[in-house]
């Protein structure tokens, strides 16, 4: 059955968290593959977390939601590069965009089988703005983007008011980052944790790495830096689900687990392999 066009309604829908922190989704994209885009607001930079697929314009929706604008400039940082997080960043300019150093190069060639990339229709409600009555969601792949700016484990990004912190975080993916606001205790987490199962059987996950980002992030939790976590997938949780899931995946991820992920992972890059090589 034919999907209606999207032009019925915005791409994308809203909501405020607190002063300067907005989550935005993506309306039409039913999936748990669907990412949370994070709006983090400085007095002088505003920070995108994450930017969707990018089917529809985000920085145009924030724009006209009144979001970003103004005096202030705006980076769009991606956790990693997979498609459900970093497809959106072609929309901004490419200096407005950074990643981890280690997935620049991804990003850069449009790397389909890095960006794990894989829609299917049945995770569209409707045809994405402006495509033509023939597109089909396996012709989605990653758009190739130059990052302005690449990030190393301990930079500071400077929003003005507030400053978020980069934490190198590889184990989901070899350039997974987490960022955290150390006044207000915000850490905005990515792939490496969220309340649902995580993986770390893709190409380029890595279980002894993941397991070591765990154990920096609970130490990061000891310290009484994390207040609220706000995830790459599903709904923002606090310290006491945070230690829980960390703990939870430290216990799981022994060496049959490392075993098994490693069988999954080729087993998942044959797929993928499959799927961009007959496109
Ligand atoms: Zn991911
Ligand atoms: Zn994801």
């Amino acid at each position: 059955m034919e999907r209606p066009e999207a032009e019925a309604g915005e791409w994308f829908y809203h909501q405020r968290l607190a002063d300067g922190l907005y989550l935005v989704r993506e309306r039409y994209f039913e999936s748990g593959n669907r990412a949370n885009v994070w709006l983090v607001q400085g007095s002088e930079r505003d920070v995108v977390v994450d930017a969707g697929l990018g089917l529809g314009s985000l920085p145009e929706y924030l724009q006209r939601a009144g979001l970003l604008g103004g005096t202030r400039t705006r980076l769009a940082v991606a956790t990693h590069v997979h498609f459900d997080h970093a497809g959106g960043l072609r929309h901004f300019e490419p200096g407005e965009v950074a990643v981890h150093r280690a997935e620049a190069e991804a990003l850069a060639c449009g790397d389909d089988l890095e960006a794990v990339t894989w829609l299917g229709d049945g995770e569209l409600r409707r045809r994405p703005p402006g495509s033509s009555v023939g597109w089909t969601a396996r012709r989605y792949r990653l758009q190739a983007v130059t990052p302005g700016l690449l990030l190393e484990d301990g930079d500071l990004l400077e929003l003005g008011d507030r400053q978020l912190r980069v934490l190198h975080t590889p184990g989901h993916s070899r350039g997974s980052v987490c960022l955290h606001e150390p006044g207000a205790g915000l850490l905005f987490t990515g792939d490496t944790l969220y309340d649902g199962a995580l993986i770390d059987w893709l190409p380029h996950s890595h279980v002894a790495q993941y397991r070591r980002s765990c154990r920096r992030l609970l130490e990061l939790l000891d310290q009484g830096q994390v207040h609220t976590v706000l995830p790459g997938h599903f709904n923002p949780f606090g310290p006491d689900t945070m230690r829980a899931l960390a703990l939870d995946y430290l216990s799981r991820a022994g060496v049959c687990h490392r075993i098994t992920s490693s069988a999954i992972s080729c087993l998942a890059s044959i797929a993928l392999r499959g799927r961009h090589w007959t496109r």
